[in-house]
């Protein structure tokens, strides 16, 4: 099933619909576990009549369920978790003279990107798998363990709004020890709404569904990697805390949200003013590297996003009609956001659970092991690394 992805989803939709379909209705034994990214239950509803923004996450979770899977999982648990080890590797590169700026890793466009156009910066990279590749890794490696099962037997259909997530799916670095793909199938939220009309489930009039635990539960945090600046805002609330033993004087980080191309802010951290800087859309992000090359600006932290509003645009979301429909998914991002109790990532319960009985501590071994990765120069020309430059300009300062 691997083969070639386009990552806004412009040239070909690479479905593995009937695959699904197929499976869904003979599972040979096989336990079928869905997880669903942040950005899909504020579109999804989309398909099904309803307006752009629309929180749908328990319909969305009853439709899964509905179709036929075992487990359904949420790509925000790994969200969270990413801040974990993200926001630690920030602040261990901060501490350690380790390669700034630091750059975001959940987006396998601008993966894509830096591997192919930007290869001397693959050093700057968080080494951090996206949530995707963390929540599929965690279901092969700990939780079909838990539950008896090998690998194999726990088969992961993820549901993204990106079709580059098909792409990163099939990365050679993204398998098992044995050699197993960790995500098995993946579909946008297109595709899901069509495997449900297949199955005439009346996705509008379902009742609500939870997702399982202990892989389900997240914080307001998570939710808000569906948008622009969600990650920058996220890994904030958890660094700063960490960083300083106190909370960030407003949750609602605004300098990083909207749908401005290139977004900077500077954070007071504590005797370090921490500069950040938020990136999404193709041209912006030429436009930032080749400023960033030119010596125009520097931060600590940016992050990256290919699609336009981040993961809300995604090439794989519904082909919305309504001209504000990137607007209204935002807003109904961050009102999930503001609903939830728990809106930092380090106060997920079922995160600080599986620290304490599995990896120990955020940069450990064993997360090193199933949560992190590597990237490969995938051009003709190996330029040099910049490793080094940041602190130059740093100290210039
Ligand atoms: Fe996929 Fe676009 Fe989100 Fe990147 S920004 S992960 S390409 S949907």
């Amino acid at each position: 099933a691997c083969s070639f992805y386009c990552p806004v989803g412009a040239i070909t939709e690479n479905s593995q619909v009937r695959e699904v379909s197929n499976l869904l209705k003979n599972k040979e034994g096989k336990s079928l576990v869905f997880q669903t990214a942040p950005a899909t239950r504020v579109a999804i509803s989309e398909e099904f009549g309803m307006e752009p923004g629309d929180i749908s996450t328990g319909k969305m979770v009853a439709a899964i369920r509905k179709l036929g899977a075992d487990v359904v999982f949420d790509t925000n648990f790994t969200a969270d978790l990413t801040i974990m080890e993200e926001g630690s590797e920030l602040l261990d590169r901060i501490k350690n003279g380790g390669t700034l700026p630091m750059f975001t890793s959940c987006c396998p466009g601008w993966i894509n990107m830096v591997e192919k156009f930007y290869p001397e910066f693959i050093p700057n990279l968080s080494s951090c798998r996206s949530p995707q590749g963390m929540m599929s890794s965690l279901v092969k490696n700990y939780w079909a363990e838990r539950m008896g099962m090998k690998p194999e037997d726990a088969v992961v259909v993820s549901i993204m709004p990106c079709t580059a997530k098909k792409d990163e799916a099939c990365r050679d670095q993204l398998k098992t020890e044995q050699g197993l793909q960790e995500t098995d199938y993946v579909l946008t939220t297109r595709e899901l709404a069509k495997l449900i009309k297949l199955n005439n489930v009346k996705f509008a009039s379902l009742k609500e569904s939870e997702y399982n635990n202990p892989l389900g539960e997240s914080t307001g945090a998570a939710v808000i990697f569906g948008n622009t600046g969600g990650v920058m805002e996220a890994a904030l609330r958890t660094a700063y805390e960490i960083a300083l033993e106190k909370p960030m004087p407003t949750l609602n980080y605004t300098p990083v949200r909207g749908f401005q191309g290139i977004k900077e802010a500077t954070v007071d951290f504590g005797g370090i003013d921490l500069k950040v800087a938020v990136v999404h859309q193709a041209s912006n992000i030429h436009d930032y590297m080749q400023k960033l090359k030119n010596g125009d600006f520097m931060h600590h932290f940016v992050e990256f996003m290919i699609c336009k509003g981040g993961c809300i645009g995604g090439g794989g979301e519904p082909k919305s009609k309504t001209g504000d429909y990137l607007e209204k998914r935002m807003k109904g991002i961050y009102k999930i956001d503001d609903n939830f109790t728990v809106r930092k990532s380090h106060e997920n319960q079922a995160v600080k659970k599986i620290y304490e009985q599995f990896f120990g501590h955020p940069l450990s071994h064993k997360s090193h092991h199933l949560l992190h990765t590597h990237y490969n120069d995938r051009t003709e020309k190996k330029e040099q690394s910049v490793k080094g430059g940041f602190w130059k300009w740093f100290n210039k300062k």
